[in-house]
């Protein structure tokens, strides 16, 4: 639509998309609205809608995702949550332990990101874990953990919810949920935090291609919530000497092809601490909208992901260049 089109032009357009048989979905801009239509079966012919009021310009969409494709809006969606920001020329950052294990352990380690700069925090009390027999997180209890460490700081927290089940749950915590890697195809999952107002974070799966990733991320703004932000976490490749192999080659690609901000997780892109430094420099300097960093007080007794987690210390370091490489790519924190 024109920057200036009235609520009025957009009825009358939406109208006729639903009197044609198919769904207009309007995605938010930062100037201008643009109505995305879904449900068309091949293309439609632009002059259709190109005639009537209000209407800037048609676009054929040429890509299978569409609701998240840069060709239905050019901008880039920026998610702004207290004071941290993703996309729009900010950078923003998670930090927190792989999982919520106690008290004293997650408030230590909220102040001490907090004070090295981040402006998240994470903390698993939902743990997908690969054995049954492992640590599976403090589920309510850890999310009422998180909510209290948000007290003591300030930080809003991202945790992550596993089940359709639980999405109500940890949205009453929460203020960003996350879908894990192994969750990113399942899709009731998607349309359930989808339904809700959170915002989301979408983590690539472990053998996802870039379609599959754009795909997922999809299926959360058709059920009309466009606060979605991916997450590079690394995929798997017949490497074994790294955990994963994180994907930095995608992100650019991934910026041009959709307006969703996208972010690196080096922790579960290697799964070595001492290779995160490096890969989180690496990943404001590519462009990237934001970082997640595992960070535990004391990463040898940590319940999960110790050997890819981070010391306050070592984060509050990285954090510093991190903030020195920023403007060089006319980045804010
Ligand atoms: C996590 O963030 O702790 C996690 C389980 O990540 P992933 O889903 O990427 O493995
Ligand atoms: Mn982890």
């Amino acid at each position: 639509m024109k920057a200036g089109a009235t609520r009025d032009e957009v009825a009358v357009v939406e109208a006729r998309i639903r009197e044609l048989g198919f769904t207009p979905n309007e995605v938010p801009g930062s100037t201008r609205l643009a109505i995305g239509i879904t449900g068309n079966q091949g293309p439609l012919d632009p002059g259709l809608f190109n005639v009537m009021s209000g209407v800037a310009e048609a676009v054929p969409i040429s890509r299978p995702w569409k609701l998240v494709s840069r060709e239905v809006k050019p901008d880039d969606t920026a998610i702004k949550i207290g004071d941290g920001q993703f996309g729009g020329g900010r950078f923003g950052v998670i930090a927190g332990p792989c999982a919520v294990e106690s008290r004293e352990q997650i408030q230590a380690t909220a102040i001490a990101v907090k004070s090295a700069g981040a402006h998240f925090l994470r903390g698993g009390a939902f743990k997908p874990r690969t054995s049954p027999y492992a640590f599976q997180g403090l589920k309510e209890e850890g999310l009422q953990l998180l909510a209290e460490a948000r007290e003591r700081t300030g930080l809003p927290i991202v945790t992550e919810v596993m089940d359709t089940r639980d999405v109500e749950l940890v949205a009453r915590y929460a203020d960003v949920l996350q879908i894990g890697a192994r969750n990113m195809q399942n899709f009731s999952l998607l349309e359930a935090v989808g339904a809700q107002r959170r915002a989301v974070m979408l983590k690539r799966g472990l053998s996802a291609t870039i379609q599959e990733f754009l795909m997922a991320a999809e299926y959360i703004v058709k059920q009309g919530n466009y606060n979605v932000i991916l997450c590079e976490r690394g995929i798997r490749t017949f490497e074994t000497m790294t955990r994963n192999t994180l994907d930095l080659g995608s992100i650019p690609l991934i910026k041009r092809l959709t307006h969703l901000p996208i972010i690196i997780d080096p922790s579960h892109g290697t799964g070595d601490r001492l290779s995160v430094p490096a890969l989180a420099r690496a990943a404001i300097a590519l462009g990237a909208d934001g970082l997640m960093v595992e960070v535990h007080p004391h990463p040898e007794m940590a319940l999960s992901d110790g050997p890819q987690s981070l010391t306050p210390a070592e984060f509050a370091t990285l954090m510093e260049s991190v903030r020195a490489i920023a403007p060089v790519v006319g980045l804010e924190l």
